[in-house]
């Protein structure tokens, strides 16, 4: 009896687990039998299903309304996590970063017993960049680079990144302060720029009350603003030129 049970369970195991043999509808759970190349009406409760992939597993899915909805978020969210992959990728070069998420995803799955969530991962390689990266000889260009990234990854997480975006402006205003030209720097928005920004464009500051007061980037900036209604604010420091001694 065993054995039988087993070759039977055996026989049913779809080979690609990619695209399941046999599906039930998403709303009233009634085999709908051969899996479903495109969106149909199920023949039991009338409602409409779709298929879809998910973006993470490529796995194919049959999904209620609601589904596909939570499925485009999915696909949003692995495009963000694709653009931040894409930036850090960039800084170091391909054999480097490939190595390193290697060495993190390993860490990862030893100390938790799983995968990581890719995002996750992401998060965990830029900051071991910034460390590494302090080693460099042209670390402050590549650390702004990487605070960058993250801080698009942060702001397309519909979230605020104003903490990460300040570190990089300190790092500027410190490398302005000690190259000595200069003590003045000179706030520099773009034509596209929210109100908020337009209102600070051209308007100088010592470098000591920029580091003070933090104003870039501008908290109150509206210039696309994501989920959080927290805007990318493209506003820039420059040096100023009046005061070039
Ligand atoms: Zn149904
Ligand atoms: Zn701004």
């Amino acid at each position: 009896m065993g054995w039988l049970d087993f070759s039977k369970k055996k026989q049913i195991e779809p080979e690609d687990k990619s695209v399941p043999l046999d599906v039930e509808c998403p709303y009233c759970q009634v085999p709908l039998g051969k899996f479903p190349s495109r969106k149909g009406v199920c023949p039991h409760c009338q409602k409409t299903y779709w298929v879809r992939t998910d973006p993470f597993s490529r796995e194919r899915l049959v999904l209620t309304e609601d589904g596909v909805r939570k499925n485009e978020e999915q696909q949003f969210r692995y495009q963000l996590i694709s653009e931040f992959k894409r930036s850090l990728f960039n800084v170091i070069g391909e054999d480097e970063f490939e190595k390193l998420y290697q060495e993190t995803k390993e860490a990862f799955v030893k100390k938790r017993g799983k995968a990581p969530l890719e995002g996750d991962l992401m998060w965990s390689i830029s900051n071991k960049m910034i460390l590494l990266s302090a080693k460099s000889r042209d670390w402050r260009a590549k650390t702004g680079m990487i605070y960058w990234a993250q801080s698009q990854f942060v702001y397309g997480e519909g979230k605020d990144y104003a903490y990460i975006r300040e570190k990089d402006f300190e790092l500027e205003l410190k490398f302005l302060r000690e190259t000595g030209t200069t003590d003045m720097v000179e706030i520099l928005a773009t034509p596209n720029s929210c109100p908020e920004c337009q209102r600070f464009d051209g308007k100088k500051f010592t470098i000591e009350e920029a580091l003070d007061q933090k104003i870039l980037p501008h908290k109150k900036c509206t210039t696309e603003p994501n989920k959080a209604g927290v805007g990318w604010c493209r506003c820039l420091y420059v040096p100023s030129l009046d005061h070039l001694g």
